[in-house]
């Protein structure tokens, strides 16, 4: 039976309600992190802040960012609010410099985590007897396991068959009579051009909606995946360190992500000032997380752009909603769902001779695909040298960045002084997918 919201009460709350449970969560919030997580206690306390400053969202601006760098430098559980005991699942996203991103998980978290995809997926039309493909990778990523729990919690049966091996996908698709996927866009795009090449049309395959996610994807992108797989495409958002996927996700609107505002604070702020945005406008979207028990995150930068918008929305759900990602505010790629940061290639070169610091980066969408191509001058020595030489120096190099990125890359070693020197910055990104 298809029911309209996974909680009505929670979703429906008007904003006052939100309001008020918002702040009373977030005074207990401060009181816990302060007396269970030193680095917070020590923040707050260089900030000249007590727990009893909080008394309402409104103050929640009064105190101090969480930043990637703060999880990295308690590497791996320094910032955990509980005891190991306590903790049931460790999820992690890859390092930039060898150093893991950590999130520890209680039974309540997991609990919380499996109803807020639980609530997207019912806005997303799914329902007890739909027959859900879990297509994201299963593992220390966040994505399989999370959808996966989301589907249970809410009744509807789940195929685990986590990512890759595109024919099989498809096979057991028609078989099972697959409803909804879950997986990145980009692998949706993948998975229908593959139908296509098989002689297969969108009415071979029962699925109505998907749930997209992981990477940012543009509006001409889900065109493609609508027509070309006969379905809604559903944007659906998250991190690994607020939580994992499911923070928000795009109900049958399709006009931004519902945010799960009793389990999540969001403001936009001003990447440079940290001052406050007026609604609506664009910023860097930071997330408090309320009810999380093993990591819990105050005010955390996810250096992602976005806007809010608190209007009630068409389906009823009266939680705010953000809009698709349309940027960075840090040097930070998605490349296949996969995070990027130039420093990571940059240390790639340091360890092979012949290379040179210099170099760029060329993102493309090619077949809505992305491309990652690193072009590298050789050093003076090297491009002296045999063509083999240089070849062997480039296939290293793409072992070596395959390894350290986890994703593939085109290399392509260029003559001495031939990549643009600027003044300033160097321009060492060229981004040409257009989100
Ligand atoms: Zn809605």
């Amino acid at each position: 039976m298809q029911v309209k919201y996974f909680n009505e009460y929670a979703e429906t709350m008007s904003r006052d309600e939100i309001k008020n449970v918002q702040s009373r969560k977030l005074c207990t919030l401060v009181n816990y992190v302060y007396t269970n997580v030193p680095s917070y206690r020590e923040k707050m306390q260089k900030a000249g802040i007590l727990p009893g400053d909080i008394k309402s969202v409104d103050d929640l601006k009064l105190l101090p960012f969480t930043y990637k760098q703060d999880l990295r430098d308690t590497y791996p559980f320094g910032m955990f609010a509980t005891p190991m005991e306590q903790i049931v699942r460790i999820h992690a996203s890859s390092g930039t410099t060898g150093k893991k991103t950590v999130v520890g998980y209680t039974a309540h978290d997991i609990d919380m985590w499996a109803e807020c995809i639980a609530r997207a997926l019912v806005g997303a039309g799914v329902s007890r007897g739909d027959i859900a493909q879990v297509a994201y990778g299963y593992g220390l990523f966040t994505g399989g396991l999370g959808v996966h729990y989301g589907c249970e919690k809410l009744g509807a049966s789940v195929i685990p068959i986590s990512g890759g091996n595109t024919n099989n996908q498809i096979q057991t698709m028609i078989d099972f009579g697959t409803s909804v996927i879950a997986c990145t866009p980009s692998y949706a795009l993948y998975i229908a051009e593959t139908m296509a090449e098989m002689g297969l049309s969108p009415d071979d395959n029962k699925l109505k909606v998907g749930i997209f996610g992981a990477e940012p994807w543009s509006e001409q992108m889900r065109a493609d995946i609508e027509k070309s797989l006969g379905i809604k495409a559903i944007d659906i958002y998250g991190l690994s360190e607020v939580m994992g996927p499911g923070v928000a996700c795009e109900c049958l609107e399709q006009d931004g992500m519902h945010i799960q505002e009793d389990n999540f604070i969001a403001e936009i702020i001003d990447t440079d000032t940290g001052e406050l945005m007026p609604e609506g406008e664009a910023g860097e979207i930071v997330f408090t997380t309320l009810t999380k028990e093993g990591l819990p995150l105050i005010r955390y930068r996810t250096h992602d752009i976005s806007r809010l918008e608190t209007k009630k929305c068409a389906c009823g759900r009266t939680f705010a909603r953000m809009k698709k990602v349309t940027g960075r505010s840090d040097d930070m790629l998605i490349i296949r769902g996969v995070n990027v940061f130039p420093s990571q290639i940059e240390g790639v070169l340091l360890d092979i001779a012949g290379t040179t610091p210099n170099y760029q980066i060329i993102v493309n969408r090619v077949d809505n695909r992305d491309v990652l191509e690193v072009l590298v001058e050789m050093s003076a020595a090297l491009f002296s040298d045999e063509v083999r030489r240089i070849e062997d120096v480039e296939a290293r190099l793409r072992g070596k960045l395959e390894s350290v990125l986890g994703i593939n890359a085109r290399v392509r070693m260029v003559e001495p002084k031939t990549i643009a020197r600027s003044e300033g910055k160097a321009k060492r990104v060229i981004d040409n997918r257009k989100m």
